[in-house]
């Protein structure tokens, strides 16, 4: 079985064309939403969070305390160095089981991670594909998504790794633009796939 991962940058569309690989009925591990929910799940990763950054890291019921993480972690590169030290490998071992568990017969699996180059999870795939947009496109479709400014959007693109950085360790670049080319380039992708191309 194939691994293949799928990352992009903001507004590149990264979960809209996994949803299009969905529909074809391929499994997608969705690595962002799993790092949400491992971090209040998985006890190894609870413990070291909670020795990392302290007690207060979560509530009385439980629930992270996504803003005071966010506060240490925000601006302070070394704080989320070593958060990402914690949360990554928790990830890795979320998507092996999450792998153990998908039928053997399945030809590939998606692996949607925004980190996907960053955290070295690429190494782990098989394939790599990028999703991209020109970036006033990927500025529009932020704004309309989230209500936010134009400024804003840049600020949070500023700070991820270029596109032009990702070309280099990518496998296939998918242009994400507002036309129908993109379904033709999922299918495109799938039959190499499902043919072990
Ligand atoms: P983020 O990293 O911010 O989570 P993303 O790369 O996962 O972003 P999506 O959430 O898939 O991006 O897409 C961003 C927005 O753009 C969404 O509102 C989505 O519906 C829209 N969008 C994505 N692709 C297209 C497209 N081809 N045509 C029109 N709208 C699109």
């Amino acid at each position: 079985m194939l691994k293949i991962g799928v990352t992009g940058g903001i507004g590149s569309g990264k979960t809209t064309v996994c949803r299009v690989f969905q529909t074809l009925g391929v499994p997608v591990f969705f690595a962002d939403d799993v790092a949400k929910q491992i971090m209040v799940s998985d006890p190894i990763l609870v413990a070291g969070l909670k020795e990392t950054f302290g007690p207060q890291s979560y509530r009385e019921d439980g629930s992270l305390d996504n803003k005071y993480i966010a506060g240490i972690v925000f601006n302070n590169a070394a704080e989320l160095a070593k958060l990402n030290a914690l949360v990554h490998p928790a990830v890795f071992r979320a998507f092996d089981h999450w792998v153990a568990e998908v039928p053997a017969d399945c030809p590939y699996v998606l692996k949607e991670a925004a980190l996907l180059f960053e955290s070295g999870s690429y190494k782990m795939c098989d394939r790599n594909i990028l999703v991209t947009a020109e970036t006033q496109v990927r500025i529009q479709r932020v704004m309309e998504r989230d209500g936010v400014s134009e400024q804003q959007v840049r600020a949070r693109m500023d700070k991820q790794m270029s596109d032009e950085e990702k070309m280099k360790m990518t496998d296939y670049i998918l242009l994400n633009q507002q036309d129908h080319s993109v379904i033709l380039q999922v299918l495109d992708l799938h039959h190499q796939f499902i043919s072990g191309l």
